[in-house]
């Protein structure tokens, strides 16, 4: 729990990039919470799971796409306190991976240049890590 207690929520993002310095924003799908917004790639770190560790099975399992550990550098770290938990979320930086981007449990999938991030409404935690993209991209 936080300072206010409410449950901690960690989750792994990644900025998948590719050859053209395009990111990857994957939609989120009817039916989960915040659905139509477009996210960074990732998911729930799950007990005993290092965020590197998710990042790579959940990059594999949504979008059909290998990496390793040494291919992720963490970028900077996203806060934000929903109305039912606090998400904690790291924002890593792939640009060594295998693979063509798929939306392999139906969600769309868009790769966007760093100044355009903005033209994709997005969940409110993963929109202030936006400026450290377009820094560094
Ligand atoms: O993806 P999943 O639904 O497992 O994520 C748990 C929660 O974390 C979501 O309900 C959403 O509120 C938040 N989240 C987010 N930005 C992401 C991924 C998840 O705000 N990129």
């Amino acid at each position: 729990m936080d300072a206010t207690g409410k449950k901690i929520v960690l989750v792994a993002a990644c900025a998948l990039v590719d050859s053209d310095g395009r990111i990857l924003l994957a939609q989120r799908p009817e039916g989960k919470s915040l659905a139509g917004l477009w996210e960074f790639p990732g998911g729930k770190v799950e007990p005993g799971e290092t965020p590197e560790e998710t990042l790579i099975r959940e990059l594999d399992e949504e979008l059909g796409i290998q990496t390793k550990v040494a291919c992720l550098a963490p970028l900077t770290f996203a806060s934000h306190t929903y109305d039912d938990f606090h998400l904690l979320m790291p924002l890593y930086v792939c640009r060594r991976y295998e693979g063509v981007a798929i939306g392999r449990e139906g969600q769309a999938i868009k790769w966007v240049r760093s100044k355009a991030l903005r033209d994709y409404p997005m969940p409110p935690a993963d929109e202030p890590l936006i400026p450290f993209l377009m820094d560094l991209l």
